[in-house]
């Protein structure tokens, strides 16, 4: 700030543009500095000419990291239990990082059929035409992965369970058919979180999160994170974001970190109501087939049990009538839960779906008319009386009349 003593007079529009804006050492408080900046500022010329040399822990340029960055990386590195965190504008642009960084022309790369959709459109649209090999195998495959390794396999993508259709991976085991052969393995852990499954104690090199879902927990933003214990791979993934101008907001990252604060007790009241919803409409007579991992009974639910923590707010189900007439009516009845994609935030939602997508290894029995129920914090019991009064709206009519439109939809 300018004062009397200040050796250079400076006019009054110079002086509106005096920085640098410290925060006075006086302060304190409890939440997180926003700190924007396209431009950092340097000392001297020589601090600045260097500043490649601090890209990884230092501050070079708004792309690159300021400190509310570097808060969010080392709060979900604590929460992952990992040595390094890399950030991305969204989950879906985490996965791309992981893929852009460790793929090259005549790499394998193989993929659980269960990916997240998005996830299967970029490897099919992008690595495809890179001219790097991408292969889809059975979610259930387990160790036997070991079979689909080449010499040009470099990298492994797991997804459990799977978004839509639930099936639980045998992570441990594909990692300890993986690790001999030195092929990453990467995971998409957004379903269960790092609180549900610790992906970097499992062994998994690479844990992918989109934090849009429950670290951000209010449907109001867009991150991704990846963590790792291995430098090497944290220093590549960092200088591809910069690479790829992939900008992370300050903003944003500020709303993750808040978001951090309640996540534990946001999963664990929202993964007790969903177990409610799941065992209350696992009795009902409209409903078929039904997937919450976590769940007794359940076809996940030994691996479930054996590797992961208690919780998750995500389950699908299939009506008994299986028409699309049937879905509609069901869904335009519910009134407490909103129509939308995503989840992880604090107002349930619901999503239907024709089909779940294109499948390598042959559609599962909720390949067709499968809906998808993202749990919030609402009463279990209102909830439960949302679905119970959409469920008495399927008319008879629509059990046999189907208007079928052959189209997939992600
Ligand atoms: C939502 C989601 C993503 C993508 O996250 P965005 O932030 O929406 O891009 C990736 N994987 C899974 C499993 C998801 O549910």
């Amino acid at each position: 700030m300018p004062s009397e003593s200040d050796p250079i007079f400076l006019r009054r529009e110079t002086q509106l543009l005096r920085g640098p804006f410290e925060v006075p050492p006086q302060f304190s408080s409890l939440s997180e500095a926003v700190h924007r900046a396209s431009t950092v500022t340097f000392d001297d010329l020589d601090a600045f000419a260097s500043r490649r040399e601090r890209f990884l822990n230092g501050y070079t340029y708004g792309l690159a990291g300021t400190p509310t960055h570097y808060a969010l990386a080392a709060r979900l590195a604590a929460l992952e239990g990992a040595a390094h965190v890399a950030l991305a504008p969204s989950g879906l642009a985490a996965i791309h990082l992981v893929n852009q960084a460790l793929l090259a022309p005549g790499d394998h790369v193989l993929f659980s059929d269960s990916v997240y959709g998005p996830t299967r459109s970029n490897a099919k649209e992008i690595l495809a035409r890179s001219g790097i090999e991408v292969e889809f195998y059975d979610p259930l495959i387990g160790s036997r992965i070991g079979t689909l390794l080449r010499p040009t396999t470099r990298l492994v993508w797991c997804e459990s369970p799977g978004s839509l259709t639930m099936e639980v991976q045998d992570v441990p085991g594909i990692v300890d058919a993986c690790r001999p052969r030195g092929v990453r393995v990467a995971l998409d852990n957004t379903w269960a979180s790092p609180l549900g499954f610790r992906a970097i104690d499992h062994g998994v090199d690479l844990s992918v999160q989109a934090l849009t879902k429950h670290v951000a927990g209010h449907s109001d933003l867009l991150l991704g994170s990846i963590a790792t214990n291995d430098a090497e791979l944290y220093g590549r993934l960092r200088n591809m974001a910069n690479l790829m101008g992939a900008n992370v907001s300050p903003d944003d990252c500020a709303l993750a970190i808040r978001g951090m604060a309640t996540l534990p007790v946001r999963l664990k009241a929202q993964s007790g109501t969903t177990l409610s919803v799941a065992r209350w409409l696992r009795g009902r007579s409209q409903i078929d087939w039904l997937a919450y991992p976590p769940m007794p009974g359940d076809a996940g639910h030994a691996l479930w049990t054996r590797d992961f923590l208690p919780c998750g707010a995500l389950l699908s189900f299939t009506l008994r009538a299986r028409t699309w007439n049937a879905v509609r009516e069901f869904v335009d009845a519910l009134r407490v839960f909103r129509i939308g994609a995503s989840f992880g935030g604090v107002n349930s939602l619901v999503a239907a779906y024709r089909d779940v997508g294109e499948r390598s290894h042959g559609g599962p029995a909720c390949a067709r008319h499968l809906i998808r129920l993202s749990i919030g914090l609402e009463h279990a019991d209102d909830l439960i009386g949302d679905l119970s009064r959409a469920l008495e709206a399927i008319t008879i009519e629509s059990e046999f009349t189907s208007s079928e439109i052959p189209h997939a939809s992600q």
